[in-house]
């Protein structure tokens, strides 16, 4: 019945423990989860408030397919003012969150033939939508040793002649590591002379501890040509739930080609989210973002020197994002049976690192209250003890 199209799927790991953990929260366990990917704090009042006064305002009907022109013009403004980067509305499409931008763009842009080097570890979704495509995951791996960062080596060794696009992900999920300015430079230089596309989530942005956030359309006009630029406010503001992320791209041809086949799918999103964005794109919110950075800063630095202080772990300390990923390769070399021993024996949930595309890791998310990272990391050291 099924297509072999839909066959290639899996489901999303970290999806799949956070939903398992949660059941196992319900049935009365005293599970203390890390797994999942989204800012425990509340939406900003000020974007929970254009919510309200849209929905009281009646703009609750279809929009443009590509996002409202106010809104539009936020992202715009946000590009130029964060990050230097110049994009006409056609320029800009706005999605049902960053992932479906990515769906979007990889559904207008992967074939059967094309390769996509996507770095690992990786975001889990990346190679699922390169199989959907029909294209092939050519992964670069990468170690703690480097910082989980590729180098241009690297990079031109992967090229072939098939090499439709790079993922990079800057901060990363799940490392941390972010790209600095002259790294992106020079990953650019080696795509200069070829038609590679450079897909640059920079979901994470606004989550930097340390160093600076580059934007990788910024480094040189040739990187500005190539690249398509995807962010969000699911993370930033915390709005995961609100669904609203969006690309942006020099190539008018390949934003118009994603808005026909959103009008064919899912149409513009949600009105009221839309209004809601424009609060959080506009500078209203920056308080509630550094508050929460800071916060998040907070629990890394103490994250991180406890998971340093247990015998047979090891973390390097991210730059950005709120994760840690864990290495774990002193005790086990198996990280699917890792996480579901820590799970069932200390009832604590992390995503293994496989699931990333890497073993011998764990992915930490911190993005929890201090008393139950304190906690739940001094479980993971019982766990570790248990395997020794
Ligand atoms: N990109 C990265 C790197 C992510 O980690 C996530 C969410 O986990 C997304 C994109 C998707 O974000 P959204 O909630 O806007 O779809």
């Amino acid at each position: 019945m099924l297509t072999d199209r839909i066959n290639t799927l899996s489901e999303s790991i970290t999806i799949a423990i956070t939903t398992l953990a949660q059941e196992l929260k319900a049935e009365g366990k005293d599970i203390l989860s890390f797994s999942a990917g989204e800012p425990d704090f509340g939406t900003p009042r000020v974007i929970k408030d254009a919510a309200i006064d849209a929905i009281n305002n009646d703009f609750t009907k279809y929009t443009a397919v590509d996002g409202i022109p106010a809104l539009k013009e936020a992202v715009a403004n946000k590009l130029l003012r964060d990050n230097g980067l110049t994009y006409a509305p056609n320029q800009i499409i706005v999605n049902n969150g960053a992932k479906h931008s990515l769906f979007n763009l990889f559904s207008a842009t992967i074939q059967s033939g094309d390769e996509v080097i996507i770095p690992a570890p990786y975001w889990v979704t990346y190679p699922e939508l390169v199989k959907y495509c029909g294209g092939t995951v050519v992964e670069i791996e990468t170690h703690d040793a480097s910082a989980f960062k590729i180098t241009p080596e690297q990079l031109k060794n992967a090229l072939t002649p098939k090499t439709k696009m790079l993922v990079l992900t800057t901060p990363s999920n799940p490392t941390g590591s972010v790209y600095t300015k002259d790294e992106i430079t020079a990953l650019g230089k080696v795509l200069e002379g070829t038609d590679v596309i450079v897909a640059s989530d920079e979901m994470y942005e606004k989550l930097i501890y340390d160093g600076e956030f580059t934007s990788a359309a910024s480094v040189s006009d040739d990187m500005y040509q190539r690249t398509v630029t995807i962010n969000g406010l699911s993370k930033s503001v915390a709005m995961t739930g609100w669904r609203f992320g969006y690309m942006a791209a020099a190539n008018t041809e390949l934003i118009k080609a994603t808005k026909k086949l959103q009008s064919q799918s899912t149409s513009n999103i949600n009105s009221i989210t839309q209004m809601a964005a424009i609060a959080g794109l506009d500078g209203k919110a920056d308080a509630d973002i550094e508050m929460m950075r800071k916060e998040f800063m907070i629990r890394r630095d103490e994250a991180v020197e406890l998971f340093n202080a247990i015998d047979g772990l090891s973390v390097l300390k991210p730059d950005g994002a709120f994760y840690l990923f864990v290495n774990i390769k002193e005790v086990s070399n198996d990280s699917l049976k890792f996480a579901k021993d820590l799970l069932a024996q200390q009832e604590v949930a992390v995503v293994p690192g496989i699931g990333f595309g890497s073993e011998g890791y764990f992915r930490f998310s911190f993005a929890t209250d201090i008393k139950s990272i304190r906690t739940g990391i001094k479980r993971i050291e019982e766990f570790v003890k248990s395997l020794k």
